[in-house]
């Protein structure tokens, strides 16, 4: 493999029913880094049908070229025609850098996509960034410059692990939602769009979708939350939540929640907060009754204002908190959430 032929930084721009999902506009922002570190260009890779008319917004939000791949084979998420798809890109266009959300498509589609075009993937990435590679080279041993260092947890979270792929390409990763920073839009920005249709036999459609039954939600995904009221195992049960509801309820907010609380089945695991559960951001986040364990506090600290009320007042939380309260959550939400509602 000639690893000089691979330039650029790909974004796999996920789409669901003619929509950009939000990871792709997050993994532009990043691919804008990575391509300046690089002195090179981003690309996004567009895969559907009828899907050219996104191409405008992905420009607008990093994008120098846009590759649409548009079949009415793509109209819906399917492994196999999707990974035909961007592999034939891959294969076609050589970039260095290929980034792919890690969410329920991506991760079925990168490792899969990975494997064909026989290189390495490092997936689930909370952080990337261009370095040398190794960290610490052996005496004797070759230290490669300009290497995409891929970072993520690792053992279960017990440690974090930073990783390289130096000897093919392009460098694959899944990187999760929520945690890269999309850029500011730029209005009117315009992206050099490319139609490229590797063709679909009927040995890459072998699964044909009879019906597709979209999950019925009531409550707002919490990674899309402006407000968060967080509780943890502090709050004593299920039913002591009704006061971070009531709060949440007074403020515009969502309630989301700790890994204890999931644990012990007081909430779903969709409303987990942490390295095991999401990544938010939200303009305010409550920790109410949480202790800041460093696997809550990586899901939750880039948020823009956090207020943490807890009993102990040498809890962790209080290091990441703008704001802290000291006491008993039981006495002060009810006030809290009266006062609010009085103003
Ligand atoms: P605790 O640590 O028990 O803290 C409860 C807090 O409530 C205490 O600080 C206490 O002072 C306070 N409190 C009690 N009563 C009151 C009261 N009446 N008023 C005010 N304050 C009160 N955790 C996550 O949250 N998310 C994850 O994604 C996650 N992933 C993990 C992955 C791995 C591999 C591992 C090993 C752990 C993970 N954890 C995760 C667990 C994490 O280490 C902590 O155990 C967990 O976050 C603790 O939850 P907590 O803060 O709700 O409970």
């Amino acid at each position: 493999m000639n690893l000089e032929e691979y330039k650029g930084v790909y974004v796999y721009a996920q789409q669901v029913d003619g929509t950009l999902s939000g990871i792709a506009f997050e993994l532009l922002g990043k691919a804008k880094d990575l391509a300046s570190d690089l002195k090179t260009d981003v690309t996004a890779v567009l895969i559907g049908s009828d899907v050219k008319g996104l191409a405008d917004e992905l420009a607008a939000y990093g994008a120098d070229k846009v590759i649409v791949v548009d079949d009415p084979e793509l109209k819906d998420y399917r492994t196999e025609p999707y990974t035909h798809a961007l592999a034939s890109v891959i294969n076609e266009y050589k970039p260095e850098i290929m980034l792919v959300g890690a969410t329920a498509i991506g991760r079925d589609l990168g490792p899969r996509v990975s494997a064909r075009v026989a290189t390495g993937l490092t997936a689930d990435c909370t952080q990337l960034e261009i370095g040398d590679f190794p960290l610490n080279p052996m005496p004797g041993k070759e230290q490669k410059h300009n290497q995409l260092l891929m970072t993520r947890p690792a053992f279960g979270g017990n440690t974090i692990a930073t990783i390289a792929c130096p000897d093919n390409r392009p460098q694959m990763a899944t990187v999760r939602p929520g945690v890269m920073q999309k850029i500011d839009k730029i209005d009117g920005a315009k992206a050099e769009v490319i139609e490229y249709n590797p063709g679909f036999t009927p040995d890459n459609k072998y699964v044909e979708i009879i019906d597709i039954v979209k999950s019925v939600s009531e409550t707002v995904d919490i990674m899309d939350a402006k407000i968060l009221v967080s509780g943890g195992r502090g709050v004593g049960s299920p039913e002591n939540f009704k006061l971070l509801e009531d709060l949440a309820e007074a403020i515009g907010g969502e309630v989301s929640c700790s890994r204890a609380v999931v644990d012990n089945g007081w909430k779903p695991k969709d409303l987990q907060v942490g390295q095991t559960g999401k990544t938010v951001r939200p303009q305010v986040y409550f920790a109410i009754g949480i202790s800041g364990a460093i696997q809550h506090v990586a899901g939750m600290e880039e948020s823009d204002l956090i207020i943490a009320i807890n009993k102990d007042e040498t809890a962790p939380i209080f290091e990441v908190a703008d704001y802290g309260i000291v006491g008993d959550l039981n006495k002060i939400l009810p006030q809290l959430t009266e006062q609010i509602k009085a103003a």
